[in-house]
């Protein structure tokens, strides 16, 4: 996404109209004041075609126009207003409220992301916003490179790659891409894509041909688009360079190359670029670089499966390193007090993947062959029923542990040549009181970071309020309840974590307040939602989101499975509230007062309640 610089007026003072009446002397009612939390003046709207501006008037008995359109004031004086957006970069609103022949004005300019619009008059035509890929790219010889650009449409499009070859991109006859914030709160899936374009192409070609020899081009291959007698063409801003397959590039994964010690020394794997995280690698895991676009590496972990990673996140290991890989020996589990582990037995620091199951776990590692001969339990533990070893391809190998209760939570690490897979055995939980004995870590979202709301009303601190009342229920039906910070400092996302499973937590809930990504409708899609990421967690979700429903009677815009690094912990199940959106005026009030944040609370601890009863019965 491109974004241009644009000239603004953000003058709220400036830009003010008429100034306050004179009160009378009694009780004075609040002065009239526009202010605008969002958008702020270093704000980029992201949307197209409407956006939501918030903020306040100071006083609830006074009437709001935006660009004309009247916008309904909390009795708070919050307001937040859906408007249209102009097609240009910068979109002017004039805010005016009114009470009692008072009348105040004030002028906001937001910036809005360029778009690209087709040159008038000209038949034949390309977006050079568009292109995909560009960049920088390292591939193997032979491997495909998918090319995307939007040009005229009806026109012949075609790109002339260095050696002459000529290869045609056709017209993409499926939608658009929908935007995320759609994804992530629309409720009818119909309609979140933008209608298939007659102005999309796309093609094909092996990435050899896109260019033999890049150095010190800008690109090689030149895009052709030519419609009635009109030509256009644009050089394609991609560089390629072939890796050699004679001679693989082995790396290290290394998140903390500073050596900062405070990350959780987990790289995260994706299977595509920007993709879902779907491997953490520790630190010292090796494997073959087996591409690269721009700030993204490849992974080849196995001969089918690759996984994309940071290139912060790898070093080099010197030219001539084998690519890791061999056999694994024999494994044997070990019984301890709170959990069993596995012990492995690598020919060097593959990757690995962890899944869960509901009553088992599997270990895959790539890139190895099993020479598991020996399966030894050490003991007759209950925890662990049965393992199990299978070996899907050549080069990759799993170790599957079947758990007679559900599973509870497992960690990973590397211990010299030799993976620890150790495997939590769950609390002992009474039906009748499951909460008593528990320790549950709360997590008050933020700072650094988090929302406001309308009236100023800030995420962190409303959070910590809900937190704080959460812990005197859950203490009061037993639970040991820790925080996982009681004051306003900044804390980290890994430092939060790492207190709950240094504190042994058997529940991990973390409490946020919601927002809106640009371009969805706030009058439409606001509720109560709750995020989970390990499978074992979704019924601490879905008891959360019931209960967080019934408390605050909100729309309940259900449970999902989120990528947030609260909820991604495998130590414990671990979920993230976001009971209400801070943005929406009757929301925002709500987590402000009292009996809002004693709701959140109730909603929190009889959720954790529920879950921890339902465990306790299976
Ligand atoms: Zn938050």
């Amino acid at each position: 996404m491109r974004w241009v610089a644009a000239a603004l007026c953000f003058a709220l003072a400036a830009c003010a109209g008429t100034p306050p009446a004179a009160a009378p002397a009694p009780a004075p009612a609040p002065a009239l004041r526009i202010s605008v939390v969002y958008p702020k003046a270093t704000d980029v709207v992201q949307s197209r075609d409407s956006a939501f501006l918030f903020g306040s008037i100071g006083r609830g008995d006074a009437s709001l126009t935006v660009n004309g359109a009247a916008v309904a004031v909390h009795p708070n004086g919050a307001w937040i207003a859906w408007v249209p957006l102009p097609d240009d970069t910068i979109a002017p609103f004039r805010l005016v409220a009114t009470v009692r022949g008072d009348t105040q004005a004030v002028d906001v300019t937001a910036r809005i992301v360029a778009r690209f619009h087709p040159p008038a008059g000209r038949a034949a035509w390309i977006d050079t916003t568009s292109f995909a890929p560009l960049g920088v790219l390292a591939l193997p010889p032979g491997e495909g490179v998918r090319l995307a650009v939007r040009a005229a449409p009806g026109a012949t499009v075609r790109l002339r790659t260095p050696s002459g070859t000529v290869v045609p991109l056709v017209r993409d006859p499926l939608p658009g891409e929908p935007a995320w914030g759609e994804r992530a709160f629309g409720t009818v899936p119909a309609g979140l894509r933008v209608p298939a374009s007659p102005d999309r192409y796309v093609g094909w070609l092996p990435a050899q041909w896109l260019c033999a020899d890049s150095a010190g081009g800008r690109g090689c291959a030149v895009l052709e688009v030519a419609a009635a007698a009109d030509t256009v063409r644009a050089l394609w801003p991609l560089r390629v360079t072939l890796l050699d397959p004679a001679r693989p590039v082995v790396v290290t994964v290394d998140d903390d190359t500073a050596r900062t010690g405070t990350t959780d020394s987990l790289t995260p794997g994706r299977a595509v670029p920007g993709g879902t995280y779907n491997w953490f690698f520790p630190t010292g895991t090796t494997a073959v670089m087996s591409g690269r676009w721009n700030d993204q590496v490849r992974l080849q972990l196995s001969r089918s499966a690759v996984a994309w990673v940071n290139a912060a996140d790898v070093v080099p290991l010197p030219e001539g390193t084998p690519p890791p890989g061999g056999a694994v020996g024999s494994v044997r589990l070990t019984p301890e007090s709170g959990s069993v582990v596995l012990r492995v037995p690598l020919p060097a620091l593959v990757p690995y993947q962890v899944t869960e199951d509901e009553h088992s776990v599997t270990l895959r590692l790539y890139g190895v062959a099993s020479d598991v001969n020996w399966m030894q339990y050490g003991g007759t533990d209950p925890l662990v029923r049965r393992m199990s070893y299978a070996q899907p391809a050549a080069d990759e190998l799993t170790i599957t542990l079947e758990l007679a209760p559900r599973v509870w939570g497992y960690r990973v690490r590397f211990d010299g040549r030799d993976l620890l897979l150790e495997i939590r055995r769950p609390p002992a939980l009474d039906a009748e009181h499951p909460v008593r004995g528990r320790v549950v870590v709360l997590d008050p979202g933020h700072p650094p970071l988090g929302a406001t709301g309308p009236t100023g009303l800030r995420e962190p601190v409303a959070t910590l309020a809900v937190a704080l009342k959460a812990k005197t229920l859950l203490e009061r039906a037993g639970a040991q309840v820790l925080l996982t910070r009681t004051d306003s400092f900044p804390m980290e996302l890994f430092p939060r974590t790492r207190f709950a499973e240094q504190h042994g937590a058997d529940v991990l809930v973390s409490i946020h307040a919601n927002a809106f990504p640009d371009g969805v409708n706030p009058f439409t899609n606001s509720g109560t939602s709750v995020y989970y990421f390990q499978p074992r967690s979704a019924d601490l979700a879905r008891a959360l989101d019931r209960a967080l429903i019934a408390e605050l009677g909100l729309r309940d815009l259900g449970m999902g499975r989120g990528d947030y690094a609260l909820a991604r912990p495998t130590w414990m199940p671990a979920a993230l509230t976001e009971a209400a959106f801070i943005m929406i005026p009757e929301q925002e009030a709500l987590l402000a007062s009292e009996d809002g944040q004693w709701k959140y609370a109730r909603g929190v601890a009889a959720g954790i309640e529920a879950f921890l009863r339902e465990r306790a019965q299976q």
